[in-house]
């Protein structure tokens, strides 16, 4: 149970097994196709890894936001009538009805089992592209997840975020353990980009020295711009490429902590950037 594991089904949608709870992120189920939205057109190109049966039952939907079909498509709709709980940005809430939880940018919730267990859900900030993108984009949050026994490390859900100060925020306030990064330099609105880009991933990890860097929303449709190997190719050529894990679709992959590695046992008492090269060696996914 001390060891979170992730399955990426595609997109944004990843099933998250945290310490005894089973967690899914952003439901996307649709097959390939088009879906027009005000603005603009978005192609999905892959089929999902699993189907919603494959998936089985979940205790909670953590969705970023819903007013994006690459975050929430028809059948993941759907699907939120079938989960217990639904976590979202307040104005999602709103809009959904039903189910569906609001929360504002620190304000958290507790997901309990009937036998005592809990983990706490706490919504994070998130800027959906470049400043004053806000009003174009609408709401969006991500996730952190603890526990109070320490049991289980810190999960960081970006969400559909670049790196900007409220990014920062997070990693003032808490650390983590992992942090499921929504990368892909996503370009849909012009010449800028709406999630995490290379440089944006690499600012995050280092404000997250601690933390294995898992990127989703990398791959399945039209408008991702940078995949896994880019930013791959990004964190070696920086030295710390075995801080990634890159996820294989619809593969269980349990995600374990940097810290269990020898080398992270100086990094308390180092500069940020010479501790990522510390830990940088046990971690090496080709
Ligand atoms: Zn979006």
């Amino acid at each position: 149970m001390g060891t979170p594991r992730l399955t990426l089904i595609g997109g944004p949608t990843v099933l998250i097994e945290y310490s005894g709870f089973r967690l899914l992120t952003d439901p996307t189920f649709d097959e390939p196709g088009e879906y027009k939205l005000p603005q603009v057109t978005l192609t999905k190109t892959t089929r999902p890894a699993l189907s919603i049966a494959d998936v089985g039952p979940i205790d909670a939907v953590l969705l970023s936001h819903d007013q994006h079909a690459d975050n929430l498509d028809n059948a993941g709709r759907q699907f939120l009538g079938k989960a217990p709980r639904v976590f979202t940005t307040a104005t999602g809430a709103k809009r959904l009805g039903g189910r569906a939880e609001g929360l504002l940018p620190w304000q958290s919730a507790t997901l309990r089992k009937p036998d005592g267990r809990s983990i706490e859900i706490t919504a994070a900030p998130a800027r959906h592209g470049p400043a004053g993108i806000e009003s174009l984009a609408g709401d969006v949050i991500g996730f952190m997840l603890s526990v109070k026994n320490r049991e289980t490390g810190p999960v960081y859900i970006t969400g559909d975020t670049v790196w900007y100060d409220g990014v920062a925020e997070v990693a003032r306030r808490f650390r983590a353990d992992v942090v499921v990064l929504f990368a892909g330099s996503a370009q849909s609105r012009g010449p800028f980009h709406l999630t995490m880009d290379t440089n944006d991933a690499i600012e995050t990890a280092q404000a997250f020295p601690g933390a294995v860097i898992v990127p989703v929303h990398t791959d399945g449709w039209a408008h991702f711009k940078q995949n896994g190997e880019d930013l791959q190719k990004a964190f070696d050529a920086l030295g710390f490429g075995s801080r990634l894990q890159l996820l294989q679709p619809g593969i269980a992959t349990p995600v374990s902590p940097l810290h269990y590695s020898r080398a992270n046992t100086r990094l308390a008492n180092q500069p940020i950037s010479s501790a990522i090269m510390a830990v940088a060696r046990p971690y090496n996914s080709p």
